[in-house]
């Protein structure tokens, strides 16, 4: 639990006693298959539940998008054998295609980093929308990961910076960033080599990159097996280095630096990087020859354009997306720490192979209603739509129209069609708008014309279509929209 930080909830009582909300349920079902689940007769299980969770996000944002109370649907499978582990993990992937795919919602199964959760193969199920927080890589081969897990293989460049005989010293006053420099110099920012500097376990680590680059945290921590590492400050860069912020680079660190190199920078002759002095960079810098590499390993983010590592011939496409999904194998993380255990045939006691696998619920809905917009409000899709009609008579005066609305209305309810009844003494135009906003797939309008010549008008808003019917047709017709 302590992986969580602080996005964990944490209460105090009135007796000053500490809680938590649960973000998340992997300790406390481990717990519950401890004591239920003895042998191997009773496996495999899968245990679930629907509830809501909490966790303190430092940006909640877009309404019930990330939200800090939210719906989930989780569940944790136990099994025997790895066999058994991958067969419901296949099955548990192959439900939520289903599941958003008949939500309407376009999406896709993305390889993914497994954050908190820890276990080795895990996906997310990430539904396309353009407000989304997560950033999907794609190819026409058919790779897809998202932005903490992408690889690439970089893309062509242009004419290298020639190395040198040895490097060469240049005076770059005040010149810190990679634009500056590059600028200041008339070179590519590709040219420049960033140096970021963190610690680890109480070391120092540089970690190398393209100059026009980003890296990628996630992936630097887990090369280095700690989950905890930290940029160094101003101070502790210019105790380390003898220069200020920006002129760090990876020729003279003090013996015992950690240097990580981007696997881009493999045979890149010229190297323009910081020469650990304010106001200076050095040119013409070979790796190997000037310094030397602990670690070659793709540690900076993909881009859109980008080659593709799997097919290597296509270039990756960006997308936004919402994460609806994650599932994982968990194998025995849990079931070791914890030490929950079944006894098998011969009567010894096993750990659990385990997965999870986590639905968002709430999520599900904002990501619906992301996907499913006009500049006049939103669209349901018909699968998840919380009315299948919405009812509107145009004047409530008119006893006709209020009856045949009560008439219509009860015929929904028991007929089984869900429908919502605006009863509302507003002006036509203000109702319109509102079903507008609000979107349900087929409305029902009931005004004086019509009704005098037994007819009711239809608006269908996913099709923009409106119709003229028998009203001994309506609940025909609504059934046969929704068949
Ligand atoms: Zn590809």
């Amino acid at each position: 639990m302590k992986h969580f930080g602080p996005e964990l909830f944490k209460l105090t009582d009135r007796k000053n006693r500490m809680f938590a909300l649960g973000p998340t349920h992997e300790e406390v079902v481990t717990d519950l298959a401890r004591s239920e689940l003895k042998s191997y007769r009773q496996l495999p299980q899968c245990l679930y539940q629907i509830l809501t969770k909490f966790r303190d996000e430092i940006r909640p944002r877009f309404g019930v998008m990330r939200a800090r109370e939210f719906v989930m649907k989780d569940a944790y499978s136990f099994h025997t054998s790895e066999e058994s582990l991958d067969e419901t993990y296949r099955r548990m992937a192959e439900a939520y295609r289903r599941i958003l795919d008949r939500c309407g919602l376009e999406n896709a199964m993305v390889e993914a980093d497994a954050g908190k959760i820890g276990g080795d193969v895990n996906h997310e199920f990430v539904v396309f929308a353009d407000e989304g927080e997560s950033e999907i890589f794609r190819c026409a081969c058919g790779y897809t990961a998202d932005s903490e897990r992408a690889e690439s293989l970089g893309r062509d460049l242009e004419a290298r910076e020639p190395v040198r005989p040895a490097p060469e010293r240049v005076h770059t006053p005040g010149r810190k960033s990679v634009e500056d420099v590059s600028a200041f110099l008339g070179v590519h920012a590709s040219q420049l080599v960033k140096t970021l500097l963190y610690k680890s376990n109480g070391k120092a680590v540089a970690a190398l990159i393209p100059g026009d680059r980003t890296l990628n945290e996630t992936k630097l921590a887990k090369i280095l097996g700690d989950p905890f590492i930290e940029p160094l400050c101003e101070e502790e860069i210019l105790r380390l280095t003898g220069g200020e912020v920006g002129f760090s680079g990876p020729v003279g660190l003090p013996a015992g630096t950690t240097i990580i190199a981007d696997r881009l920078l493999d045979g890149q002759e010229g190297m323009i990087v910081g020469a650990n002095e304010t106001d200076a960079h050095l040119r013409g810098v070979k790796m190997g020859r000037d310094f030397s590499v602990s670690e070659s390993e793709p540690i900076s983010r993909a881009e859109a354009g980008d080659l593709c590592p799997r097919c290597s011939g296509g270039a990756l496409r960006s997308q936004r997306g919402v994460e609806l999904g994650h599932i994982f194998k968990l194998n025995k993380k849990y079931s070791e720490s914890m030490n929950a255990t079944y006894l098998d045939q011969s009567g010894s006691e096993k750990h659990f192979m385990m997965g999870c696998y986590g639905f968002g619920i709430s999520r599900a809905v904002a990501a619906a209603i992301e996907q499913h917009n006009d500049d006049r409000g939103i669209i349901w899709p018909k699968s998840i739509t919380p009315f299948q009609v919405l009812i509107v008579p145009l004047n409530l005066s008119d006893s006709h129209i209020v009856e045949t609305a009560e008439s219509i209305y009860a015929e929904f309810v028991s007929e089984g069609i869900s429908a919502l009844f605006d009863d509302r003494d507003l002006r036509p135009g203000y109702k319109f708008k509102d079903a507008e906003l609000l979107g349900i797939p087929v409305r029902v309008t009931l005004g004086e014309r019509n009704l005098k010549q037994g007819k009711i008008e239809l608006f269908y808003r996913i099709e923009d279509r409106t119709e003229l019917i028998e009203r001994s047709e309506l609940t025909r017709i609504v059934k046969e929209y929704y068949s």
